[in-house]
């Protein structure tokens, strides 16, 4: 029988190759850029085009290259970087696979122009799908551009497979970013679609992360610095307080090459624990130095993912290093508006205890309290409205929407009375809060158990979608207005649900990237605009890779989620009765806006069953 097996041409090898390191227009980004830093450029400018689907171009002012490297490069396994084996381990370069180059240029048309400070003259060379079609000197500045265009024009599975531009584009500045951080001392732009995106002149550390997040994290980061014989840290962390819902702002870098580790993430968490919420994540800007031969880059193509020596000693010098400095900036938690109650409420050690006392009323009649429940469901008696601790109503066309937020005691009454009036209420009605998170209550068919926050989200989602549906939101003015300096990117998403945010009652001035908020929508006049518009934004940014939800659905959903009451909160029986009543005025009450349950359904049968 005949031989089967041969070695595959070369230019399917590199295609195989592109599908492990050449994912996206990400992919190739990161990849050029790497190549730039490797060849000591003091500038680095990146421009694409359509999310990089037309055109990403790295232009650098490193060393450049000679006539036949410039072939070379492109060839598989092709680096100047080590030269053998033992070499892996003394890496201080970001590339040395030898086959970014070669994958690239076997799903794409390349254009590459480079010339070495020394010389004359440099070299063009055009390659398309591995095939060269033009190599030959040319005039152009010290060191390379690359120009990639048309990216995967040949792997229409792959292409098909590429996102909306909005999402290509999110993937492409979180890579830049990743790239530019680490190397303040280079000079980054960005432009994308001919507009500027980043422009990071060359400075120290914590001016770099200032361009890249905005002046705002001048004061919202703590420094991390700690020497050992295993590992160098530095960094920043940023403070409890301003920790973010979206995972986004956590970076760690090893050598200055970005790296994920769940494991080490693990330890900043702990360091953090008991100063944040749970469904809260610390923000961390932490480079770590170690001994090239204490680490293995070469355990995954994108070299993202890095095998320490001392793994478990890096952990733990992590973990106390961040707390010191938490500890040392004297940073204490404080509330935002997510949290509710702190425990100091419910455990208060200067109060004293106080045995309860049980009076006997012998004067009651039972039938007598009916009569006056009954009167005061009716609603006949005039209610003076009191704020409650709820949020304050967004006006809706949903009837009776006040009574949620406005919890109505007769004033002239003593309190015993007011407390026996809202039993009475709650108990005709058997509803009940327990744990401070869920009411149980009682239907038809059985019982039910109801989510507070759920319920509430649900009730604020529709409200804010009607507002805007109905362009009738409510707007308050501020006496001092609110100002929030955002990033360059942020304030374009600002940018882009403006409409929205006018619609809802927001109003502010525009300067430079910092908004001058004049006026809010009146039921969030109790909450800080910086935080709402954070929310805002950090909910956009988790929605960007799902085309399902619209602005509009985006927008209420930050908003009702950020306001609505948290578990935890102790509700009065006027107030469990009116949230009941508004969630079942919902057309779904069943589940809340992010599709979780709002309501457990216990039938008399469940019930049966459970003694059977
Ligand atoms: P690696 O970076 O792993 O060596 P690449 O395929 O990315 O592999 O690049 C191949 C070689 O091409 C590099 O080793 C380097 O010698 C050269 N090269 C690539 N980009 C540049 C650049 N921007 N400036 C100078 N040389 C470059
Ligand atoms: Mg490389």
């Amino acid at each position: 029988m005949a031989d089967i097996i041969q070695l595959l041409p070369d230019n399917v090898a590199n295609q195989i190759a592109a599908g492990e390191v050449i994912q996206r227009p990400a992919s190739v980004v990161k990849e050029l850029m790497e190549n730039a830093i490797d060849a000591g450029s003091t500038q680095i400018d990146l421009v694409i085009k359509d999310a990089g689907k037309t055109l990403i171009q790295v232009t650098d002012n490193g060393g450049g290259m000679t006539y036949t490297d410039a072939r070379m490069c492109f060839e598989r396994h092709a680096t100047s970087k080590i030269k053998s084996a033992d070499q892996l381990f003394q890496l201080t370069t970001k590339g040395f696979r030898g086959e970014a180059l070669a994958s690239i240029a076997s799903i794409a048309h390349v254009d590459l122009k480079t010339k070495m400070p020394d010389e004359d003259l440099g070299t063009q060379l055009h390659i398309e799908g591995s095939n060269v079609t033009e190599h030959e000197p040319c005039a152009c500045p010290d060191g390379t551009s690359i120009q990639v265009k048309n990216l995967f024009f040949n792997v229409p599975a792959r292409r098909n497979f590429l996102k909306s531009d909005q999402v290509e584009t999110k993937h492409i500045v979180e890579e830049f970013l990743r790239v530019a951080m680490p190397h303040n001392d280079i000079t980054f732009s960005m432009h994308h679609n001919g507009d500027e995106v980043y422009f990071l002149p060359a400075g120290n550390r914590k001016q770099r992360l200032i361009s890249i997040f905005g002046k705002q994290y001048d004061e919202r980061l703590v420094p991390v610095d700690e020497e050992t014989t295993i590992v160098k840290l530095s960094g920043y962390v940023g403070k409890p307080d301003k920790a973010k819902k979206t995972r986004g702002e956590q970076y760690f870098f090893v050598n200055n090459r970005f790296i994920k580790s769940p494991y080490l993430n693990h330890a900043i968490n702990n360091a953090y624990s008991e100063l944040i919420s749970k469904d809260h994540f610390p923000s961390y800007f932490l480079f770590m130095e170690v001994d090239p031969q204490s680490i293995d880059v070469n355990i995954h193509p994108t070299k993202t993912e890095v095998k320490f020596e001392e793994e478990k000693s890096i952990y733990a010098i992590l973990q106390s290093a961040v707390r010191n400095s938490l500890g040392k900036f004297n940073v204490m938690p404080t509330l935002d508006f997510n949290q509710e109650a702190t425990f100091s409420e419910f455990i208060d050690p200067n109060r004293p205890v106080v045995e309860p006392e049980i009076k006997i009323d012998t004067t009651y009649n039972p039938f007598e309290k009916e009569k006056q429940a009954k009167l005061n469901n009716g609603g006949s008696s005039i209610r003076h409205a009191e704020r409650s601790t709820f949020p304050s109503n967004p006006s809706t066309n949903i009837q009776n929407w006040e009574s949620l937020y406005e919890v109505t005691r007769s004033s002239g009454v003593n309190s015993e009375q007011t407390v026996e009036t809202d039993l009475n209420q709650s108990e005709q009605r058997k509803m009940f809060q327990i744990s401070d998170k869920y009411i149980f209550t009682s239907i038809k068919s059985g019982y039910v158990v109801i989510d507070q926050y759920r319920a509430h989200y649900r009730i604020l989602y529709d409200a804010f979608i009607q507002q805007i549906e109905h362009r009738n939101g409510e707007s308050q003015g501020l006496i001092f207005p609110e100002t929030v300096e955002l990033s360059k990117t942020d304030f374009k998403l600002l940018n882009a649900i403006e409409d929205e945010l006018k619609i809802l009652g927001f109003a502010y001035q525009k300067e430079d990237y910092t908004i001058n908020i004049t006026a809010k929508p009146s039921s969030l006049d109790e909450v800080p605009s910086a935080d709402i518009i954070a929310q805002l934004l950090d909910n956009f940014k988790m929605n960007a890779d799902n085309n399902n939800v619209s602005p509009k659905e985006t927008i209420a959903r930050s908003l009702a989620s950020g306001t609505a009451i948290r578990k935890g909160k102790k509700l009065n029986p006027q107030e469990i009765s009116d949230l009941v009543d508004r969630l079942f005025a919902c057309e779904d009450s069943q589940y809340a806006p992010n599709g979780k349950k709002i309501i457990i359904n216990f039938t008399f049968e469940d019930i049966e069953k459970q003694f059977n």
